[in-house]
């Protein structure tokens, strides 16, 4: 993977670090592509997504099986 299609990451010092985006499926199974950005530095976890429309800065990572119900 090249490294410099992706911005760089704006919270940490890692010159490595980058930005790389992630995809989710909506509701309708519909992809929807780059929802959310995170920080490829694991100290860092910076994280940036994109929900009904409004920009969420720097929340807390949920991993794996403790997904929350869908509202
Ligand atoms: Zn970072």
């Amino acid at each position: 993977m090249d490294n410099k299609n992706f911005p760089p990451c704006l919270d940490c010092d890692d010159e490595d670090a980058v930005l790389v985006p992630l995809s989710d499926f909506g509701g309708q199974g519909a992809a929807v592509h780059y929802k959310a950005w995170v920080c490829t530095s694991p100290e860092c976890d910076y994280n940036i997504k994109i929900r009904n429309g409004e920009i969420h800065e720097n929340e807390p990572i949920i991993q794996g099986n403790t997904r929350r119900p869908r509202q």
